[in-house]
């Protein structure tokens, strides 16, 4: 059965990319929780959290962590969750692995998976520009 996040990897479908490299890219989330909900996407297919090796999963926490960092002291979130969902009863809907990056801009606590509006243009791009200013921030951290 065909992967729409292996088929995001290989390019065959587009999406918003903020950061990638060898392993992993990151996209926005095509229906976002908040304005800036990341995806982190390993470029290999796992199906869950379960599958990955551990020195990928290092990477990507740590991709997760980096992002997470500049959201709430660079960028000013009021808050920021990560999450993964592994197995349907957890919520999972694609079964290839991936981490949410999910900032909070206002202050009171909405659960963290509330409404979701599918993501236009305009907010991409303002997302993607927010973070075309964070990358070397980025990359520093990420070689801390
Ligand atoms: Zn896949």
């Amino acid at each position: 059965m065909a992967c729409i996040f292996c088929a995001i990897v290989s390019g065959e479908i587009p999406s918003w990319q903020v950061y990638s490299d060898d392993d992993a890219l990151v996209i926005l989330d095509k229906y976002p929780v908040s304005k800036g909900h990341l995806l982190i996407i390993p470029r290999k297919h796992y199906q869950g959290v379960e599958d990955v090796p551990m020195a990928l999963a290092d990477k990507l926490w740590r991709l997760a962590t980096a992002l997470a960092k500049i959201y709430r002291n660079e960028l000013r979130a009021t808050g920021v969750n990560i999450v993964t969902n592994s197995g349907r009863p957890a919520g999972q809907e694609i079964f290839h692995f991936h981490i949410h990056v999910i900032p909070r801009w206002t202050e009171g606590f909405q659960g963290i998976f509330g409404p979701r509006h599918e993501v236009g243009p305009e907010e991409a791009e303002e997302v993607l520009s927010m973070w075309r200013e964070k990358i070397d921030k980025l990359t520093r951290l990420l070689e801390e």
